[in-house]
Formats: C-alpha cells, structure tokens, sequence
C-alpha cells in the first residue's frame, strides 16, 4: 500500500523521519513521499531523512519559528491561517501513485495535536484518498496539559480521519526509563509495526501464490468505517542450517529446504495468539473491535496455509466478529515468521478514559480554567469510540 507520510509537530516528524530511514535500511518501498511541518525551527532541523525541501515551516509571523509551547489552539489557528501553503508543498509529490496519506502526531504536544485535524480535514477536502491519522498519546509521568491536550485532539482529530491508529507511549516504556530518553526506541517499535502492515501488498516475489498475497484494498477495507485501530505483532526466528547464520533454504526456495508441515503450522498459529494477547500499539478488549486484517509474513515455504487459516478462526472467535480479513506476506530473504493483526473499530480502550479521567482532575483543581477547560472535557464524557458519530 502506497503512502503519503505528513508529520506534524516534533512527535510527527521524528517519526516519518524514521519510517524513511527503515524503508531505506529495510529495502522496502511504500512510501510515495513524506512531509513534515512545524512551527519550530529546531525541531526540522534535527530531522535527518525527510527532504530540506518537504521540511516545512507555518505560523512563522506568529509563532516566529519558536513553536507553541502546548497551546494547541493557536497551532489550530496558524495551520488553519497556512494550510494552502502547507498542501502545496505537496505538489512534487506524485499524490496520484498513492493509496492514502498518513497524517502522524504526538496528541499530547502543541503542534501536531491541534494543527493535524486542521490539515487531515484539509486533504480530505481536496483529496479523494482515505487520510488516516497516526496518533502517539503521553505517558503517564507527562504533564496534566498532555492528558487534556491528547483527550481533545483525539476527540477532534478521529472525526476528521477515515480511521486513526493509535501509539500509547506509556505501555510502551520500560519500569524507571524516561519517556524522553525513550521515543526512539519507542519509534522503532511502532515503525516496524506498521511498515509490516502498509508494506504488505507491495511484493514482487516469483515464488508467490498470487491469490493468497495481501493487497492495499484489504488494508483499505478493514480502516473503512473510521474509529480507532491498534496493531499486534509477533514473530519467530527461524531455525538456521549452519554456523554463519543464514536462513533455513529460504535464499532460492529449494525444495530440499521445506520445512516441516507441522512446525511451519505452528509457528504461525502461535506468533497470531501472541500477536493477539500480547502488548498491542494501544492496549484495548480486542473483543471490542469490528474488524480485523491478519498479515502472516515469512519467506514462501513457511507460509503453512492450515496455520494461515487457523489463526484466522482464532482471531475471528477471539474478536467476535465476522469480519476477518487475512493475506500473505511473501519476504523470500526474510529469517522470520510474522504475524500482524491490524485491529480496526475498536471501542473499549481503558488508556483513553484514564487520560480523560486525568484530564478532567487537573481542570476541576485548576485555577486558570483558560489552561485546562472542564466543559469540554465534560463533552467527551458520554462519548464513546463507536464511530457512530465520524463522517464515514
Ligand atoms: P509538538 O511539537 O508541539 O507537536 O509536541 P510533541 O510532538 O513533542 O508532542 C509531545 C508529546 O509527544 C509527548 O507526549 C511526547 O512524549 C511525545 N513525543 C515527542 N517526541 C516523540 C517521539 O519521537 N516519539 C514518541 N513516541 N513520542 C514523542
């Protein structure tokens, strides 16, 4: 599936600057181009793989390239005031090649929570493509503000999205790591997740049964319908023949190489429980959500289609929902077998309402109700995640 990769705000671009740098190391080829704009200088310049020229500036005459601070409303305003700017800065992109844009940010932040609905709505307005939000929520041991300011930009930004996929920074960390000593770890972790997911669909590999290989209208079809989606992942290295480390035959497929039946099946049928159970990219009752997408990655001998199907029956009774959809991911050079189960529609999410329910404390002891306004906070608390209220 082909992308168009938008980074809003310091979060936003760090992290398109490493789905580059992983495309690149990884030799994969998803993405059709990416931007990254702020309202701090800095933080584009730190920035190390998103082209100078696809680095972009706004609200420079207000905001004087010093960024926001957390003041999300004025990043709303400023993209607003900027946004024809900022899509034009699109134009030497070939958009037309591209399945769907990603609009990536921190929700916690200034910028990127309050300027990427403001550009989300922006592209959908001028664009026929789905545009999906990739939202990154604070952890725990962040400010009051970050709650507030995440528990908004969601509200806002899943109404504006044709589905958002969501980071929680905070099950994420590791007992007594800081969470800014943490992101780039964090960021390899949610790259390789979803690089898995929108490079799926993108193989040429000679020794591929064409009709089983996922493609993008599946990933397209399981985010349709808006709401929130989570990703699992797990994976298992296979076995090797000999000291220097090279994967089981799976170079050349040579058929002396084929793996045993019953391992290949399990290995698959095992990496879907993890995959389900284990940590998610937003922990969430899986049984909650209204669609699936199960990627089984690996190199071709080891795609066992009894385990491609097992896992989907799993997932299916695991989710409670009929509509499963599941593909192969042929990776000839590939040392592993990994499945990634893309969750879409999901509503029960405890992460959500404890920021809410955070939030809302910090507003009913703060004095400056300019800084954290309880009634809008009150507005999200009989809102549920069921996308019975998204555009889509
Ligand atoms: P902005 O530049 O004003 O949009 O603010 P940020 O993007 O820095 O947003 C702050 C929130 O994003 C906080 O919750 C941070 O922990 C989180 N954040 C900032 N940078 C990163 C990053 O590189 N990776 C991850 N996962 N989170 C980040």
């Amino acid at each position: 599936m082909r992308l168009v990769l938008l980074g809003i705000g310091q979060a936003g671009g760090k992290i398109v600057d490493r789905f580059l740098e992983y495309e690149r190391q990884t030799e994969q080829d998803f993405i059709e181009g990416a931007v990254a704009f702020n309202t701090a200088r800095a933080d584009l310049k730190e920035l190390s793989h998103v082209p100078e020229h696809h680095r972009q500036l706004f609200g420079e005459v207000d905001a004087k390239g010093h960024g926001v601070g957390a003041d999300t409303e004025f990043a709303a305003d400023l993209a607003e005031q900027d946004a024809q700017q900022l899509i034009r800065s699109l134009d030497d992109i070939p958009t037309s090649r591209a399945d769907a844009f990603l609009v990536v940010a921190g929700l916690g932040g200034g910028t990127g929570s309050g300027a990427a609905p403001v550009l989300a709505n922006e592209l959908d307005r001028i664009y026929e493509k789905p545009v999906y939000g990739l939202g990154v929520l604070p952890a725990s041991e962040e400010e009051d503000v970050f709650a507030y300011n995440a528990v908004r930009s969601f509200r806002t930004l899943v109404n504006h999205v044709d589905n958002l996929l969501l980071f929680d920074n905070d099950t994420w960390l590791k007992s007594g790591e800081e969470v800014t000593e943490a992101h780039d770890r964090l960021n390899g972790e949610l790259v390789r997740r979803l690089s898995v997911l929108f490079n799926a669909g993108e193989v040429t590999d000679e020794n591929v049964v064409a009709e089983s290989v996922i493609d993008s209208s599946e990933i397209i079809n399981t985010l349709r319908g808006g709401g929130v989606s989570t990703i699992g992942h797990a994976s298992s290295t296979l076995p090797t023949d000999d000291s220097s480390g090279f994967s089981l035959g799976n170079l050349f497929g040579s058929s002396d190489n084929e793996p045993d039946e019953i391992e290949a099946m399990n290995r698959i049928t095992t990496a879907a429980r993890k995959a389900t159970r284990g940590r998610l990219t937003l922990p969430c009752d899986v049984s909650s959500s209204q669609r699936a997408l199960v990627v089984t990655s690996g190199p071709p001998q080891w795609l066992s289609r009894k385990g491609i199907e097992q896992s989907r029956q799993w997932i299916e009774e695991e989710t409670e929902s009929m509509e499963i959809r599941g593909g192969d991911d042929p990776r000839s050079d590939s040392d592993r077998v990994s499945v990634t189960v893309l969750f879409a529609g999901v509503t029960d999410i405890p992460r959500i309402e404890q920021l809410r329910e955070r939030a809302l404390k910090a507003a009913e002891s703060s004095g400056d109700s300019d800084d954290l306004s309880e009634t809008e906070l009150d507005d999200f608390a009989d809102s549920s995640v069921d996308g019975s209220d998204l555009k889509r």
